[in-house]
């Protein structure tokens, strides 16, 4: 089998050309894959934006209503720090209702991955860090809500900390939330996840898989979550502008290996969202193309 991928084509929504977030990715990625055959029609699902209902599981009408509105006070957008427009709004749902699709197809074949998702920054009232709504968040409660899982773990690899996700489910022991970061990144301020791996700047491939690999397996084992929800964020390369780690490109492959291989061999089904990453569109576009290369081996490996 080769796995279920999710996209929609409103991902891109424009933005003013000078502005630093790179949101043409989400396009050039899904054309990337499958000039490089990791995805073809046959594979992609296009999802419906979130429903209210599911995105109140985690946000506060008042947010999302002003935030969709545009009444959100210039403080509050600026920490959000995209401009918002129509096309925005929609694809800020549309990201959340595509996370939730892949979570639920990830449960029905053993491994799904989004075009998009990782808005980890995301808290109940407020955004931050170009993160609007918590996305792996809602997908988590929903799953829950509807007792399709009991148990949860979020695998935050971005480079950044998960900290919206963290103080989310700080008093939720059924979703369990491991983020290893490096520790001098944004947030400044740090929430507690359920395990935290700080990590120092300049980690090389080989540290940064010896600390994942020593913790992750043993970690999946003792927490047995029925669904991991894995934020691939490549801003951990060395070439990312605001990552401060050194990986490889091979590093993040083989990061993404281990983390789809040590859940697959324990039948975990797991989902994975792109998260971050900050370069030029076309290296950037590669290293987020590494996740979907490891998720078609690892099917094919696993016999999914
Ligand atoms: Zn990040």
């Amino acid at each position: 089998m080769r796995p279920p991928l999710v996209y929609h084509r409103d991902y891109s929504a424009p933005l003013p050309s000078q502005h630093r977030f790179p949101m043409a990715k989400f396009q050039l990625l899904h054309d990337r894959l499958l000039q490089l055959d990791l995805a073809s029609a046959a594979q992609l699902h296009s999802p419906l934006p979130a429903p209210r209902r599911w995105l109140e599981l985690v946000h506060q009408r008042s947010y999302h209503q002003a935030y969709s509105r545009g009444e959100l006070s210039a403080a509050e957008q600026r920490r959000i720090g995209l401009p918002v427009s129509a096309a925005l709004v929609r694809r800020s749902w549309l990201a959340v209702g595509g996370t939730v699709l892949t979570a639920r197809l990830a449960l029905e074949h053993g491994i799904a991955c989004h075009l998009a998702g990782g808005t980890h920054h995301a808290f109940p009232a407020y955004g931050s860090g170009f993160c609007i709504f918590n996305d792996c968040a809602v997908a988590a409660r929903v799953l829950l809500a509807e007792a399709r899982v009991r148990r949860v773990m979020v695998v935050d690899l971005d480079v950044h900390q998960g900290d919206g996700t963290a103080a989310i489910f700080q008093q939720e022991p059924r979703v369990f939330c491991f983020s290893a970061h490096c520790a001098s990144n944004f947030p400044l301020r740090k929430q507690i996840s359920d395990l935290d791996l700080p990590l120092a700047d300049g980690l090389c491939d080989d540290e940064y898989l010896a600390a994942i690999g020593n913790v992750l397996p043993d970690l999946l084992s003792a927490v047995q979550p029925d669904l991991v929800l894995y934020n691939a964020g490549v801003d951990p390369h060395r070439g990312d502008l605001l990552g401060r780690l050194c990986l490889s490109s091979t590093g993040l492959l083989n990061r993404d290996r281990l983390v789809l291989d040590a859940c697959l061999r324990r039948g975990i089904a797991i989902a994975t969202v792109i998260g971050g990453g900050y370069d030029a569109l076309a290296p950037l576009v590669e290293r987020h193309s590494l996740v979907f290369r490891a998720a078609s081996e690892q099917a094919r490996l696993h016999g999914l």
